[in-house]
């Protein structure tokens, strides 16, 4: 039974006014894409990291420029491991809370950190300005599926459900691999990952560009 939750999934709508930014992959092909956003950090990444190992599976990481400017050694794990990397600019910036030149720049100087075609805008906000450019730019990936991992209010249960109740094929799911996501994060995605594959689903990493 799915539910309407706007914090999981958008409506079609909205979705549909982004038209060259990616939502979801194929619909007919029972593949799901795991991406982790605002990492890396040493308290949460290579957690991360080992279980994907253990199960077999690339990810994509969505990583803020500051944080792999401080921890070069857990980005540089993230690449040797085969998985992908995205932009989620420097400082981990709300497009709208910005002016564009200084939103640019901040974006630029995370591309120096993380060489990557793929960007995801923090918070999914952008100003339509912003979009125009940055899509002729990057491929802008957003989500089918957030989990809401790091919303404390919630329990570990009902971050699981939100992945049981609304994955289909194609989802890019998004988790976060932050202090505030972990005591979600590190209850809810063993379990999710061993739901999936029971629901017959592989995982790929979104590719990428070296830019
Ligand atoms: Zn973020």
């Amino acid at each position: 039974m799915k539910h309407f939750d706007p914090r999981v999934r958008l409506p079609g709508f909205i979705t549909s006014l982004c038209k060259s930014a990616v939502w979801r992959f194929s619909e007919t092909e029972r593949v799901v894409y795991l991406t982790f956003d605002d990492g890396p950090i040493p308290e949460v990444t290579p957690w991360v990291l080992d279980l994907l190992r253990k199960e077999g599976i690339r990810a994509t990481f969505f990583c803020v420029g500051e944080n792999v400017m401080k921890y070069p050694e857990v980005y540089r794990q993230i690449l040797e491991d085969g998985h992908s990397v995205g932009n989620h600019t420097f400082n981990h910036w709300q497009g709208q809370k910005h002016f564009d030149k200084d939103y640019f720049r901040n974006i630029e100087k995370a591309k120096t950190y993380i060489d990557s075609d793929l960007f995801r805008p923090p918070h999914g906000w952008l100003k339509l300005s912003q979009y125009r450019v940055l899509k002729k730019k990057f491929r802008i990936i957003m989500w089918d599926l957030i989990t809401c991992d790091y919303d404390s209010r919630l329990k570990p249960e009902k971050v699981f459900r939100n992945v049981t109740e609304f994955v289909r094929p194609g989802s890019i799911i998004t988790f976060h691999d932050s202090i505030k996501a972990k005591p979600n994060l590190t209850e809810v995605l063993p379990q999710a990952i061993r739901w999936m594959k029971e629901q017959g689903y592989r995982f790929e990493a979104i590719p990428y560009n070296k830019k």
